[in-house]
């Protein structure tokens, strides 16, 4: 198939266009580069031996988006490409709005009058908000904490009412729970662009030095040790989940989570680096941080008897992977 994954320079999308095209499938990126470099495109040929064609275009441009549309007769999209920090969000709504319902509504609708009928969206486990877990596909979604969840809320709606219009469309929300690691090679991975957001961006700064220590916001939640609870899942484990996702779409709207259905803490995640990798990360605990969940993690049965994908990548893979691309940045690869 010849696939139009848009933010395909980034952490998750240059992963799996490395799945896709060892998958034999051809590979037209659509990225502005607003959180990415054009050299993990480089990577992701270096990794794989094959060509990826590359768009720098902002996909919230509806002409510039035909055109793509236009030129290519594309099988399928898989539509990565928003802006993802919840904090900022909070700050920027309207930004956060207008790219991630602009660009889902464009790439939609270029779906739409091009015959294109698989559509994968990048959604989050953000969008069950404060549920009881494991997570299930089937619950009642919840309203999140902050525009980044609500933009993903959105979509989905946008995309379900579109295929309730449209029959022949076919759309996979693919609710992806917390993604670490790199790919074993080393050469495409997480880079935040400042101060990391997320737990293992910030241990793997603090583990070469870049920061001082790694602040745990909150050990009083009821958990196993009081620390916040997720379900991290190997970015490679993710990006397969969205091969097999695009090769199996068929007309129709299916919602599949993508986690390991496993919790793991703060703190067990932080000692298993340590450990794994023979490194110290001095953090402290510090108070909760607003808008947090104590623990969730995925009920993944459904993509495990519907895909056939299962999450193979274990936490020490995880921790692994994530350090081997941190020192190859240091070093300059
Ligand atoms: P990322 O920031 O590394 O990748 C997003 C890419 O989209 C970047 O390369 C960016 O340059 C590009 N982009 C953003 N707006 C664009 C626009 N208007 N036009 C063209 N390109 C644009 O983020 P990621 O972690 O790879 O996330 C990919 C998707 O998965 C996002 O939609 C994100 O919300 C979603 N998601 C991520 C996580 C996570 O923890 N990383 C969890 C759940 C869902
Ligand atoms: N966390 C932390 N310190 C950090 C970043 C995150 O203690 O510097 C905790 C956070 O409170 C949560 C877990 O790590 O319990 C995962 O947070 P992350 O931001 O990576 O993912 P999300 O909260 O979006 O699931």
């Amino acid at each position: 198939m010849r696939i139009l994954v848009t933010g395909g320079a980034g952490y998750i999308g240059s992963h799996t266009c490395v799945e896709l095209l060892e998958a034999g499938h051809e590979v037209i990126v659509a990225d502005n580069l607003c959180n990415s470099r054009k050299e993990s495109l480089e990577m992701v040929k270096r990794i794989t031996g094959k060509d990826v064609l590359f768009y720098e275009v902002d996909v919230t441009e509806e002409q510039v988006v035909e055109k793509i549309f236009r030129s290519h007769r594309l099988d399928g999209v898989i539509h990565f490409a928003g802006l993802k920090a919840v904090g900022e969000s909070l700050e920027k709504p309207l930004s956060y709005y207008y790219n991630n319902l602009v660009s889902t509504m464009i790439l939609t609708k270029m779906s739409l009058k091009y015959d294109v009928n698989r559509f994968v969206f990048s959604s989050s486990a953000t969008v069950y908000g404060d549920n009881t877990v494991p997570f299930k596909e089937t619950m009642k979604l919840l309203p999140t904490t902050n525009p980044y969840g609500e933009t993903k809320a959105m979509s989905e709606r946008i995309l379900m009412d579109t295929v309730k219009a449209d029959q022949s469309f076919g759309v996979t929300l693919l609710r992806y729970f917390n993604p670490v690691g790199a790919h074993e090679s080393g050469l495409i991975g997480e880079e935040p662009n400042g101060a990391p957001n997320n737990l293992m961006p910030f241990i793997t700064q603090v583990a070469s030095g870049r920061r001082e220590k790694l602040s745990i916001f909150g050990n009083d939640y009821d958990t196993v040790d009081g620390t916040g609870v997720r379900d991290y899942i190997h970015v490679v484990d993710l990006a397969k989940g969205h091969v097999m996702a695009v090769e199996k779409l068929k007309p129709g709207v299916e919602i599949y989570n993508l986690g390991t259905g496993r919790g793991t803490s703060v703190l067990e995640l932080v000692h298993t680096f340590m450990e794994v990798n023979e490194l110290d990360v001095p953090y402290e605990i510090r108070e909760r941080r607003q808008g947090d969940i104590s623990s969730y993690y995925a009920d993944a049965s459904k993509a495990r008897i519907e895909l056939g994908w299962i999450a193979e990548k274990t936490i020490e893979d995880m921790v692994r992977d994530a350090w081997r691309f941190e020192k190859k940045q240091a070093e300059g690869k």
